[in-house]
């Protein structure tokens, strides 16, 4: 079994790594840069997004897995003092662990821009917003005009990103099995004018959604931890992708108790 790792950067998760690599070595798993068959995440969700955007060219072959060094997150199942455990159960043939692997949905996102179109994938999710001034965009729901939006912005999520911006923003938590892509509202200005529905829309993964914003104005846009801007652009259609992501469970985790631990983290008050 080949792996390569991926860390946050800090002195604990260099430490992690490089005690990784000792173990992994006893257990006979292979540094492999290139090719590996799973990815190590070592840090917070945050590290997997930069795992994620690293080998998104691969991920019909390999597997990601994550260990956290600060509060349990949503793509970390392991803890630092589980480290040799971990590297032991990676070491094991994929027979003895047939069953632990979950594969998730994908945001795919299309820039029409004037010189082309440019194709992209997100973990988490994608943003658009104005620069200069409030965005003023068209927004189509499968090749039928929705709404005129006007405000800071637009986030398009998937159900992995959903407990991230977008609840901030807030959107619904989905169960990331649930093949779907989630709209939700950047601050925007309602009156009689621009009219949104004001309410986060799910759509099922044969639906898309366009934006066509305001012609002549610069963009800026959020890949998951990345930024970048555009002149140019003419439309975005966003989807569900026909890529997953898959992720290594060596054991269950369950997706609402991330979701209790991450947000409540207490016993239910008695009553
Ligand atoms: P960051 O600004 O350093 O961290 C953003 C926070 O989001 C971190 O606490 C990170 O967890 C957490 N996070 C990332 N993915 C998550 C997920 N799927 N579910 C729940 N929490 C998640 O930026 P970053 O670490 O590079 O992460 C980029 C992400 O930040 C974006 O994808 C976006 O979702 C999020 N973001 C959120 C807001 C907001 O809520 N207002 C605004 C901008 C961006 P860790 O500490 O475990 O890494």
């Amino acid at each position: 079994m080949k792996y390569f790792i991926i860390n946050r950067g800090d002195e604990v998760s260099q430490a992690l790594h490089e005690r990784f690599i000792r173990l992994a070595d006893q257990y006979g798993l292979t540094l492999d840069e290139e090719q590996p068959d799973t990815v190590l995440s070592i840090g917070g969700d945050g590290t997997m997004l930069q795992a994620f955007h690293r080998y998104k060219d691969q991920l019909d072959r390999l597997s990601f897995v994550g260990l956290h060094t600060g509060r349990l997150g949503f793509f970390a199942d392991w803890k630092p003092e589980e480290l040799d455990t971990m590297a032991r159960v990676m070491a094991r043939p994929p027979e003895e662990h047939p069953h632990s692997f979950v594969e998730y949905p994908l945001l795919s996102i299309e820039l029409h821009t004037a010189d082309g179109m440019e194709s992209r994938l997100a973990l988490n999710e994608f943003t658009i917003k104005g620069i200069e001034e409030t965005m003023v965009a068209r927004l189509d729901v499968n090749d039928v005009i929705f709404e005129t939006f006007r405000g800071d912005g637009i986030c398009i999520s998937s159900p992995s990103g959903s407990t991230a911006y977008n609840k901030s923003l807030g959107g619904a938590v989905i169960h990331p099995s649930i093949p779907c892509l989630q709209i939700t509202e950047i601050a925007s200005i309602n009156n009689r004018v621009f009219r949104t529905v004001g309410s986060p829309l799910v759509l099922p993964k044969h639906h898309h959604c366009d934006i066509y914003p305001q012609a002549g104005k610069r963009m800026s846009f959020s890949l998951d931890h990345l930024g970048f801007q555009r002149d140019n652009l003419v439309s975005i259609r966003t989807s569900v992708a026909k890529e997953t992501i898959r992720f290594a469970r060596y054991r269950p985790y369950p997706f609402w108790s991330r979701v209790q631990r991450a947000f409540i983290g207490q016993e239910p008050t008695e009553f």
